[in-house]
């Protein structure tokens, strides 16, 4: 068979290497001048260096598993364990232990982040009437905190720990969508009547705690590449034997007998494709294929972001944490997280100096998109010292690079999955193609991994 996949990111490349020993012809489809997508590993003089995806959740087995299979497990690195901070009212603050994506089950854990008001109701939610849940549905996770316990909880704290990973405030993100485990807490509490987040919330942290190995440290929640991701990148497309076609953009597929021709792509009808690009260009190649279904995956939206890489001479000063979440009611700052990457990972410390990376960007606003490089880097800069009191600009800048990602992530609201679930609906009556990445799959590398290698095997 002739397959074809477009988009030579994560998902694609992956999919193209599970289908290496199938027998099939191979042809992947990479519309910049890059392989990598998200995952963009940039030569800096100090050592190469990610301005996209830096790490990856190793307690989850596919991204572990695939690392193994590539050969590249002496390439996985650990991070040091330092704490993150939060930076709220013109201050930074010890992020709280224990809840879910912050989320209390107590005041006491956020207490130091919250008003006394906030805090008394917190303790008082699961004396208020419950709230309804619909198992197996979702809603938004700040509507829903905000009502139960407060608007502090959700912008001093909520917002910041989720919009760290999804670009999105809590308000623009669905529970179910980016915190499943609370999703499927309260199916559970539902069946007997309103729901407590409180409760939910309690009952994961017991449920955390009992399966928390009794002695010895836990295995570290993180993992990311030695000479960063495009360890990973190249390693999938040079094992995957495929084709690999970059600067080859795909602007439409049509039907053609039983089988697709890619305007863009080689002279030839393909019997399988897989799309693994994001959701509004699939929605545009699903157009001549399947009307229904790119109609439908027009409602999944982007949020856009900018990351820029900064090294400096030397990390004195540089405080021993992480890194810096900013709280989204901050109006002195610019910036919405910084990670402080020779902190966090002990393999970037070792070339001397300090690396930082700032962030910018929520769903809903342009900064990313519209800020000249110019007053990004300056505002990593002025805001990395308002914030750390670190002064990167005495400290010596040794190197710059600034990195936008148009469309960044998918907005993960509380309609997306219910979206994605009538996409493949819709898809399941289209024989031999297929859709694969981060929105079907959600944000983390190793769920796109685990869904790019499924979406292979189905396609054959
Ligand atoms: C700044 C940032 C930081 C992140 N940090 C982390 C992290 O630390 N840990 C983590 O687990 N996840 C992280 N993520 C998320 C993770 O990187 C992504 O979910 C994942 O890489 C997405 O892979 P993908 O293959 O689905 O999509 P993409 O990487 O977007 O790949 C899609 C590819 O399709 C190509 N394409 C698009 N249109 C066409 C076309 N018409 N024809 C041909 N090619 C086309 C694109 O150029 C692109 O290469 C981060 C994401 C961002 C943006």
């Amino acid at each position: 068979m002739n397959i074809a996949i477009v988009g030579a990111g994560l998902a694609g490349l992956t999919a193209a290497f599970e289908l290496r020993d199938s027998g099939h012809t191979v042809d992947v489809y990479e519309g910049g001048d890059r392989i990598g997508g998200k995952l963009y590993t940039v030569a800096f003089d100090g050592g190469p260096t990610d301005m996209g995806a830096e790490a990856f959740i190793a307690r989850r087995p596919e991204a572990k598993q695939l690392v193994d299979e590539l050969g590249l497990a002496d390439s996985l690195v650990s991070p040091s364990g330092m704490r993150s901070l939060l930076y709220v009212d013109g201050e930074t603050r010890a992020m709280p232990a224990g809840g879910v994506m912050g989320i209390p089950s107590t005041s006491e854990p956020v207490a130091h982040l919250v008003s006394e008001e906030t805090a008394r109701r917190i303790d008082e939610e699961g004396q208020r009437e419950g709230f309804a849940w619909t198992v197996g549905g979702d809603m938004s996770v700040g509507a829903l905190v905000r009502e139960r316990y407060g608007d502090d909880v959700v912008d001093n704290i909520v917002s910041s720990l989720l919009g760290g990973v999804y670009s999105c405030t809590a308000d623009d993100l669905g529970v179910r969508a980016t915190v499943p485990q609370l999703a499927e807490e309260f199916d559970r509490l539902a069946a007997d009547g309103p729901v407590h987040l409180s409760t939910a919330v309690a009952n994961l942290e017991a449920a955390r705690k009992k399966a928390a190995p009794s002695s010895g440290k836990p295995a570290p929640i993180f993992a990311t590449f030695r000479e960063g991701y495009q360890e990973l990148y190249e390693a999938l497309a040079e094992k995957s034997g495929a084709n690999i076609y970059v600067d080859a953009f795909i602007s439409a597929i049509s039907c053609e007998g039983e089988g697709y021709r890619l305007k863009g792509g080689e002279d030839t009808v393909y019997d399988r494709v897989l799309l693994a690009t994001p959701a509004p260009t699939t929605a545009l190649l699903l157009r001549g294929i399947a009307p229904e279904a790119a109609e439908t995956l027009r409602a999944v939206k982007l949020a856009n972001s900018a990351v820029v890489g900064l090294r400096f001479a030397t990390d004195e000063g540089l405080p021993e944490n992480s890194g810096v979440l900013v709280g989204t009611d901050a109006d002195d700052v610019h910036a919405k997280a910084f990670t402080l990457s020779s902190r966090k990972w002990p393999h970037l410390a070792e070339r001397g100096g300090a690396l930082v990376r700032a962030s910018f960007g929520r769903y809903g606003d342009t900064v990313a998109m519209t800020a000249s490089e110019d007053d990004l880097v300056d505002w990593a800069l002025d805001d990395l010292q308002t914030i750390t009191g670190f002064d990167g600009r005495a400290a010596g800048v040794e190197e710059i690079f600034v990195q936008r990602w148009f469309g960044g992530l998918p907005r993960y609201d509380e309609t997306h999955l219910a979206t994605v679930a009538s996409v493949k609906d819709a898809l399941a009556d289209v024989p031999g193609v297929g859709v694969a990445g981060a929105w079907v799959a959600g944000v983390g590398v190793p769920a796109v991994i685990g869904n790019a290698r499924e979406a292979a095997r189905e396609l054959v």
